[in-house]
């Protein structure tokens, strides 16, 4: 027997009218790239959206084009978005921080037919606009008055372009297996590969992950996606907030600790999400000043492992609650979020927090193993660790154009790359990158373990640990610090520091000091860098 229920397509353009109809009155407020705080609703979103979906059409946007964007958070961006997926055409967040030659290789590749950008961005374009045939338009995100002079061919200015609309736009029907958004992907080995996110996909992952125990946003709350969106969907939030009907806070360019901590202050932000290192500047300026965070309910990590400290500095001194979450570009991304089960919230502030400083558990739309080599499944004891393989209907099933070539295994697992272990209650822990891990001795050695704890070493400001080549064990792990302003801890002290912290086997053979640690685009330590630098590193061990 079929079900008689309605066949009502999960469109994203769905959530912007149910926001705009339900929640019309709820704020956006901007921190924009020109520099003052706008202040804008769901309704006057919905209706600016349709306005730039009309001038892209006139522009010949249409079904299934590739429009990309580059820019911050702001309500312009979010206008576009459902703009551009309005158009029944295809969103690719470009991020400013990849290389000249990377987002060339992009833009080309997913044949971007109109670029949008922030006016910070300008000079990116401009410097590779040569090389961009495909580019007809470009079209910058701010008014006639900030308009810079520009070298970019057919350069329009956005609100001029929304100005001679009327917003009488219906938007263009699609499937829900069509797609609508489209983010690549840094590998550390060939090209960036594009991950190509359904309509269907993206509403399902947003329903999925905004759950009670996930993010959790509700209409009452003021939530700041400090996680740009050009990372995965701002990790659900740009579909989850307007179905939540929450009030958005977009923090536009400027993500240091003292512009961060103005907004959760004075838009009293209940909830916010980003990677580590924001947090980093933020709890830096806290501590700084002396500031409080009274309004501040629960705060999302992911993207990089938690660091213990920072876990318990906000849990215990400003009494906000983390949810540390893991995900992947591929996974549209959230795959775990780390809230309790029932019972452990009376447990000790200590067991609470080792149970927070581990990834979380799956949500409802993703299936999780961890298995060997050979592809068989490990134990749920929290100690095996193994390949972290997923499944589910927000997860890639291919990469645009087929690059990378068959991803999914004969059961439809997609293989995550990380290494990880799950207990008995589902909860996963990420040992490291498969190609991270250290191999000593037949035995692997979890390099973000021992990152994770070396930061809580007074002293130690950033740490990151590779594998050196060893002539016994194969491998050995060699300890790389940057050390915090003003301090200079010795290898000495940092090693007595983690003694009896880890096993003995883990400690690293040596460390080595530097004065920065390269990161990716996306912010994580780049351990391909780092080998590179230290090829040929002789450890005293050796
Ligand atoms: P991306 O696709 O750029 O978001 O990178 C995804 C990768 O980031 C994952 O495969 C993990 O290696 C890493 N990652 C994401 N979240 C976490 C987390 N909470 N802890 C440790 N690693 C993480």
């Amino acid at each position: 027997m079929r079900g008689l229920m309605q066949d009502w397509p999960l469109v994203v353009t769905s959530v912007i009218d149910h926001a705009a109809e339900w929640h019309g009155e709820r704020e956006m407020v901007t921190r924009t790239v020109e520099g003052p705080i706008h202040r804008t609703n769901y309704a006057e979103l919905h209706l600016r959206a349709r306005k730039l979906a009309q001038a892209l059409s006139r522009l010949g946007v249409a079904k299934g084009d590739v429009v990309a964007t580059m820019a911050w958070n702001t309500h312009r961006h979010f206008e576009a978005w459902y703009a551009i997926m309005g158009c029944g055409a295809v969103c690719h967040t470009l991020n400013p921080r990849l290389f000249a030659e990377q987002l060339v290789y992009i833009v080309n590749h997913a044949e971007d037919k109109i670029v949008l950008l922030d006016l910070t961005f300008v000079p990116i374009l401009e410097a590779i606009r040569d090389q961009l045939p495909n580019v007809r338009n470009y079209v910058i995100l701010t008014d006639r008055a900030h308009m810079p002079e520009t070298t970019l061919p057919n350069c329009l200015c956005y609100e001029e372009l929304i100005d001679g609309e009327d917003g009488s736009f219906a938007w263009v029907e699609v499937d829900e297996h069509d797609a609508c958004g489209l983010c690549y992907t840094s590998g550390t080995t060939g090209n960036p590969k594009g991950v190509v996110y359904a309509h269907r996909s993206n509403v399902i992952h947003g329903l999925a992950a905004n759950g009670a125990d996930g993010i959790g946003a509700r209409s009452v709350d003021n939530v700041l996606p400090v996680v740009p969106m050009f990372h995965a969907n701002a990790w659900a939030l740009v579909f989850a907030a307007p179905m939540a009907g929450c009030s958005l806070i977009m923090p536009g360019a400027k993500l240091d600790g003292e512009s961060i901590f103005e907004l959760l202050d004075k838009q009293k932000v209940s909830i916010t999400a980003a990677v580590p290192t924001v947090w980093l500047m933020l709890l830096q300026h806290l501590e700084k000043t002396g500031a409080k965070l009274p309004h501040l309910d629960r705060v999302v990590i992911g993207g990089s492992a938690v660091p213990r400290v920072m876990l318990e500095k906000f849990e215990r001194d400003y009494e906000v609650e983390v949810m540390h979450a893991w995900g992947m570009t591929e996974l549209s991304p959230v795959g775990t979020l780390g809230s309790f089960k029932s019972g452990m919230e009376e447990l000790s502030f200590d067991r609470r927090m080792d149970i927070k400083v581990k990834q979380g558990r799956p949500m409802y739309t993703v299936e999780m193993k961890i298995t060997d080599d050979d592809g068989n499944e490990l134990p749920r004891d929290g100690k095996a660790f193994g390949h972290l393989l997923v499944r589910g209907p927000a997860i890639a099933s291919a990469y645009l154009k087929g690059e990378g070539g068959k991803v999914l295994d004969d059961d439809g697992w997609f293989d995550t790359g990380d290494v990880a272990t799950l207990d008995e209650l589902g909860f996963m822990q990420i040992t490291d990158r498969a190609k991270d891990v250290i191999k000593s001795g037949g035995e692997w050695i979890s390099s973000i373990e021992i990152e994770n704890l070396a930061v809580g070493c007074p002293g130690v400001a950033e740490a990151a640990v590779i594998g050196i080549a060893h002539p016994k064990w194969d491998e050995r792990p060699l300890l790389i610090v940057v050390a915090a302003e003003g301090a200079s801890p010795s290898k000495q002290e940092i090693l007595e520091y983690l003694e009896g912290k880890i096993a003995k086997w883990w400690m690293p053979d040596d460390v080595a000091f530097v004065d920065e640690i390269p990161h990716t685009a996306t912010g994580k330590i780049q351990k391909l860098t780092l080998r590179k630098q230290f090829e040929g590193y002789e450890l005293p061990t050796a």
